[in-house]
């Protein structure tokens, strides 16, 4: 199953899963602390229970670039097929605009503020649950592969799995946000499902090329270029790039958007590659697959760039596509759900009770059966604290909290005065015409979001799932590269 390694000094490690496994742990042991060596294998699981579930978090991928999602290049062919044969959800949110806290709310099923892992000196507390462990106990072999610096073990994204690789976590230090991973977590993901061949299997698979810098392989970077773009923009040190912001010049700024679309392609080419080798060894029809995004992408929308700093939807608004494995479903689902939704859905696939543990979330699978089982007017709730640790006495990066209920979204940034506002996604998607002063539905939004944010703060209180850690002066240094430390 496993894809030709490509020239990388990581090209060793991928061809540990064809050793014996004794072997292959020990070798894995010495690279790295995080890759976990197997637990005594699970007792065969039969094949007519719940299926392998393949969960792909594709980082900082808006919805509106995708094809199928009336992106404006065919960006997405491969995505597309898939959300043919399953179901696409049009309008799926973060609760949170950024990497660390939005995986950890889609794994445990808790929302930000009760979870705590806001970044910094923070790991998941063992006892907090999580859906590797969910799925471990109903007999899946568990594995991950993860590609960025906050998809580390060290934050408590191992629990759970047997087998947690997070080696392809900026391999090269100096130049994490550049480098390209994608083909490589697709080969150790082959690898790994290979392993669990005629057992039943979980696997995590983390995707970072879609993140700035927007550096494409090289084959991918015209894809989407104007022909008659003669400037010479360069997309490199995005974080620290002065010079995108209002007012760039719009050929400049669609060669931009180009790159980051072929960014797309390029990590649709390798989803390409995956499904494919999944049909040959005969797990497509016995795999659900589920692949989303942790949060958006800022393209000036409201002046800002990148992400974790605001909560407009270019930020909350992510792909959803779930296959499931053999099943009828439907093709779209226009019902408001959230990432919060993914554990209990990833649960109930697995033949588990999706209430475990119970966040807010609840289980999409009545919504792939029929999209009348939908609830339009609930409520979801959202919160960034980046602000708070990247720079607390600025205003550019503020802690934000929202809500939205049905057509309303509710959003107060705490900026010096504090900004609330207040938009009707139904006449103004774009989030444009602030409401707040004006409108009847203020109270009501305003109050239901602190409610909301009272609730979280209380049983943040009572289950304690962050934990101090000790500071890795290492990350700390490649977080600062990305912006997320300054
Ligand atoms: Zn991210």
């Amino acid at each position: 199953l496993t894809g030709r390694p490509r020239d990388n000094r990581l090209t060793k490690s991928y061809l540990l899963p064809r050793a014996p496994a004794f072997i292959a742990a020990l070798f894995c042991l010495a690279l790295s602390a995080a890759c976990k060596p197997n637990a005594p294998a699970a007792p065969l699981a039969p094949r007519d229970g719940p299926p392998n579930i393949l969960f792909i978090s594709l980082d900082s991928l808006r919805a509106d670039r995708l094809s199928c999602y009336g992106g404006p290049h065919a960006t997405s062919p491969n995505l597309d097929k898939l959300a043919a044969e399953g179901t696409r959800f049009a309008a799926a949110r973060a609760q949170t605009p950024w990497t660390l806290p939005s995986h950890i709310t889609m794994m445990t099923g808790l929302e930000s503020g009760v979870h705590a892992m806001e970044g910094g000196s923070t790991t998941l507390n063992p006892a907090a649950p999580t859906i590797a462990e969910t799925l471990a106990d109903r007999g899946f072999r568990t594995a991950a592969v993860a590609c960025a610096p906050y998809l580390r073990a060290v934050w408590g994204f191992d629990h759970g799995f047997e087998w947690y690789d997070d080696r392809l976590s900026a391999p090269d230090f100096e130049k994490s946000h550049q480098s390209k991973t994608a083909a490589l977590a697709v080969d150790a993901a082959l690898a790994r499902i290979d392993r669990f061949r005629g057992q039943r299997w979980f696997v995590f698979l983390h995707i970072w090329d879609v993140h700035y810098d927007y550096t494409p392989p090289r084959r991918f970077r015209k894809l989407f270029v104007d022909p008659l773009y003669r400037g010479r923009y360069d997309v490199r040190d995005w974080d620290g790039n002065g010079s995108f912001r209002p007012g760039i010049d719009p050929a400049d700024f669609a060669y931009v958007l180009a790159q980051y679309d072929a960014g797309i392609a390029w990590v649709d080419s390798q989803l390409g590659r995956l499904f494919a080798a999944l049909k040959q060894s005969g797990e497509w029809s016995r795999t659900a697959i589920v692949v989303t995004a942790d949060h958006g992408e800022e393209f000036l929308e409201h002046g800002g760039k990148g992400h974790g700093h605001s909560l407009f939807d270019e930020l909350l608004h992510v792909p959803l596509i779930v296959k499931n494995a053999g099943a009828p479903q439907t093709s779209t689902v226009d019902c408001p759900v959230g990432l919060i939704d993914i554990y209990p859905t990833l649960a109930e696939l697995g033949g588990a009770d999706p209430a475990l543990d119970a966040g807010p979330g609840v289980s999409l699978a009545p919504l792939l059966r029929d999209p009348r089982n939908c609830d339009p007017d609930r409520e979801f709730f959202f919160e960034t604290t980046m602000g708070n640790i990247a720079r607390p006495e600025g205003k550019s990066r503020a802690r934000s909290l929202g809500l939205l209920k049905g057509r309303w979204k509710y959003v107060v940034r705490y900026d010096y005065p504090p900004l609330p506002m207040l938009f009707d996604l139904a006449a103004d998607p774009g989030e444009k015409t602030n409401l707040y002063e004006v409108d009847a539905m203020t109270d009501e939004m305003r109050d239901r979001a602190w409610n909301h944010q009272w609730s979280n703060l209380r049983q943040r209180a009572a289950r304690s799932l962050a934990r101090d850690r000790a500071v890795d002066p290492v990350m700390v240094k490649q977080l600062k590269q990305l912006g997320y430390l300054k």
